[in-house]
């Protein structure tokens, strides 16, 4: 009999592999260390940043080569981290504390680490996993430590998941993820979902019965997992293996046709995406372009604001990597819950209703200016639109709308090409925008609903606290309410609108979407096969039939529990 354990499944999909074990313990390597004189263990330190940093560049061009784009943005990602000159700086300073070249790199990474821990933001939070995995890799280079061979299959398991691991790992060769830690936006499992690779969170302690290359199956609908299945219970999984490759079989027919309602109404579906590398990952699920880039991924990890220029170099790779579709970015998304370094916020009693995302974009022209000159620049190289996130009011946007063309005239002065034909537009993701959609809608070119906020603000209800996790729900009456009013007003003044945030992979909610006059549904891509299969199946009469009904009924879980007994 197997060892069962349970977690929560996050990604569905059966695998079966070996389990392949994350988060190598160096201490006893570490133990072992004889340092030699302080001296010479300081340029130990200097020489390894330079060969890791040499390493991650062949593992990157290799990738690229091979057009493994993803892995090859995480490397450098991670190349970046070691070749920031505050690293060494602060490598310097550690040997006067400690006087062991791998302690002294670990303990920096480690600080960096903690203090992204430290924040209040679950994604941030997770990047704390890819600081200790830069940190361990310069530390496994001084202290000789090789990465072990790996055969078939494997499911990557750990408390956590260094990204490295996934990123370095061909993509034929991950079957699932299980991750000891709750979290759903640690880098591991972003990377799991733009891949729709089965992936189980949570199962905290259950990480300790497994060992590396026991034989495992894990269940990403139901979140179980069984180490070292009998025959008989590897058996039972093979009628769900067969229909989830029947599935996914079906899945690919669907990826270059159209969403579109038997009688002809079609919405675009779009990727969320958090890098270039993500788009490419995204047209494999048959994405029409990407309708949010969380732009502040672009800014996190470093040590002081990106420049223009790099900037400038990722927004144009995922435009052009949209091939002509729409490109819509998000401009920086951060705040008092997600600090960052150079960004001064102050101790803040109610950081998610304090100073961030357009508030501090207005107030700081030096991080908003370049950013807004980095998209116009990359608008040259396809088809890119500007966003505004936590707009509250007309005065907020017009704001912005004045430094864009701020940008523009600063552009056209130092004779940079740019695009003068880049939509402005805004998140409606607080209520009172939602409110005021019909004034805004005269200003805006777009509205994109970000529901995972809306719900939050408008119920007054915390998008991450599980224990009020059953109030969260976007089928409140309210909520539709709002978005119904959102895609009305657009419609009305001739603009569009969309919807980025998860309620727009909810197949069901498709319905009711369609119905209201959205044009846009924006999600992370492996979800857009589900939606779009949904579409391709009902009328726009249908829909409109079902969005009446809903629109009569008072209470959300009944929306909800309705909507899935549907026989569409
Ligand atoms: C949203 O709020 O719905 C959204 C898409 O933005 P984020 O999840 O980044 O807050
Ligand atoms: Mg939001």
């Amino acid at each position: 009999m197997a060892e069962k354990i349970k977690g929560k499944g996050v990604i569905s999909g059966i695998a079966v592999g070996t389990i392949l074990l994350a988060g190598q313990n160096l201490d006893s390597f570490i133990v072992n260390y004889k340092p030699g004189k302080k001296a010479d263990e300081k340029k130990k330190a200097a020489d390894a940043l330079v060969k890791v940093a040499e390493n991650l560049q062949k593992s990157i061009e290799d990738f690229q080569e091979k057009g493994l784009k993803e892995q090859a943005g995480i490397l450098e990602a991670h190349r970046l981290l070691v070749v920031d000159p505050g690293v060494s700086e602060k490598i310097e300073e550690e040997f006067e504390k400690v006087d062991s070249a791998p302690v002294a790199v670990l303990n920096v990474y480690e600080a960096s680490a903690q203090m992204f821990e430290a924040m209040e933001d679950e994604y941030f939070r997770g990047r704390a996993v890819d600081m200790r995995d830069v940190g361990k890799r310069i530390a496994k280079y001084l202290l000789g430590i090789k990465e072990p061979e790996i055969a078939g299959k494997v499911i990557v398991a750990g408390k956590e998941i260094e990204p490295s691991v996934i990123a370095g790992l061909p993509t034929d060769k991950i079957a699932g993820v299980i991750l000891g830690a709750g979290s759903t936006t640690a880098h591991a499992v972003i990377i799991a979902k733009t891949r729709a690779i089965p992936t189980v969170v949570g199962v905290g302690d259950g990480i300790d019965q497994m060992a590396n290359g026991d034989p495992a199956i894990l269940d990403g609908g139901t979140g179980e997992i069984l180490i070292r299945p009998s025959a008989e219970e590897r058996k039972s999984y093979d009628e769900k293996i067969k229909k989830q490759e029947e599935l996914k079989a079906y899945y690919a027919t669907l990826k270059t046709l159209p969403a579109k309602t038997l009688d002809g109404a079609e919405v675009d579906l779009v990727a969320n995406i958090g890098s270039p590398a993500d788009v490419d990952a995204a047209n494999g699920f048959g994405a029409q372009g990407v309708g949010l880039f969380r732009s502040e991924f672009v800014f996190m990890g470093k040590s002081d604001v990106p420049k223009e220029e790099d900037q400038f170099k990722e927004y144009k790779a995922a435009v052009e990597k949209c091939n002509g579709n729409l490109c819509v970015i998000r401009t920086m998304d951060i705040g008092g819950d997600k600090p960052l370094p150079y960004i001064q916020v102050g101790e803040e009693e109610n950081p998610f209703l304090g100073y961030r995302a357009i508030r501090i974009s207005l107030k700081r022209e030096d991080l908003f200016m370049p950013q807004l000159k980095a998209i116009l620049r990359a608008g040259k190289f396809g088809k890119a639109a500007i966003m505004f996130p936590m707009v509250i009011n007309v005065q907020e946007f017009l704001a912005a709308k004045e430094m864009v063309e701020k940008a523009k005239r600063e552009l056209a002065s130092e004779g940079k090409d740019y695009s003068d034909d880049v939509q402005v537009g805004i998140m409606v993701e607080t209520p009172a925008a939602a409110v005021m959609t019909p004034i805004l809608a005269k200003y805006v070119d777009f509205f994109s609903i970000g529901t995972n906020d809306l719900v939050q603000y408008t119920l007054a209800v915390d998008r991450g606290n599980a224990q009020i996790s059953y109030l969260y729900n976007h089928f409140n009456p309210a909520v539709l309410r709002l978005i119904k009013r959102t895609i009305e007003s657009a419609n009305k003044e001739g603009k569009w609108a969309g919807m980025c945030g998860e309620m727009a992979s909810d197949p069901n909610a498709a319905i009711l979407l369609l119905a209201m006059g959205i044009k846009e549904l924006s999600m992370s891509a492996p979800s857009i096969p589900r939606v779009k299969e949904k579409i391709r199946k009902i009328t726009s009469l249908q829909a409109k039939e079902i969005l009446d009904k809903v629109m009569e009924m008072e209470d959300g879980d009944e929306i909800k529990e309705y909507l899935s007994k549907l026989e569409i």
